[in-house]
């Protein structure tokens, strides 16, 4: 065994790189070191940054329904959630406040699976540096807020699995009302049909 032909080995891979990042394009093994922010790569569907809430059609349509499964579940407690109430003090189930903290969130996506209203998911976004932690890093609801469409933009597999589920899950409570008024229905029917008939009412006068 010849000492340093390990040294001379890895010297040879990285001369043979350098040679040929002049010759060869990126995605043909050229260049290894995307120029970013001019260059980007596009992140992976599962790739997983900061959690957003998720809405349909319209921002009045978010689907949390302030249930606070997601606060208690996050492991360093860095999101706080106040319901909604009505004028009448009735509490809605919509989040008055929803903040997330994200100096202190570790990306982890636990929130993600606890929830079971499928509200919130994590985000693709990562340039959010700032210097101002307060004003800047405790992201309210509204800077939460994200369409179901920009959801299937960034992870279509997820956002589509979920969709169907819901759907699904939507025509079967559909099916199971119908059924439920249908029956009543029936009930109605039968007693009416079980209830003996009125006595005739005298005459007038007699
Ligand atoms: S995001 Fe989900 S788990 Fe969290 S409060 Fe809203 S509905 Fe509940
Ligand atoms: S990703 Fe983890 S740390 Fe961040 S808010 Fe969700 S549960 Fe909390």
């Amino acid at each position: 065994m010849i000492f340093g032909t390990g040294i001379l080995q890895g010297l040879m891979v990285t001369l043979k790189n350098f040679v040929t990042s002049y010759f060869k394009a990126p995605d043909e093994g050229g260049i290894f070191t995307v120029e970013y922010p001019e260059k980007r790569l596009p992140e992976k569907e599962r790739f997983r940054n900061f959690p957003f809430l998720l809405y349909d059609k319209n921002p009045e349509n978010l689907r949390c329904v302030a249930c606070d499964i997601c606060a208690k579940e996050c492991p360093p407690k860095c999101i706080y959630i106040v319901r909604e109430f009505d004028k009448d003090g009735k509490p809605l189930k919509r989040p008055a406040v929803f903040d997330i903290d994200f100096t202190v969130c570790m990306n982890c996506g636990i929130c993600e699976e606890a929830c079971p209203f499928d509200a919130i998911y994590m985000d693709h976004e990562f340039e959010i540096a700032s210097a101002d932690r307060h004003a800047k890093l405790l992201y309210h609801r509204d800077d939460l807020l994200k369409s179901n469409e920009y959801f299937h933009k960034i992870r279509p597999t997820d956002a589509s699995a979920i969709d169907a589920r819901r759907r699904e899950a939507e025509e079967k409570k559909k099916a199971a009302e119908a059924a439920a008024l249908a029956a009543q229905k029936a009930k109605e029917a039968a007693a009416a049909q079980a209830k003996p008939p009125e006595p005739p009412k005298p005459a007038a006068g007699a």
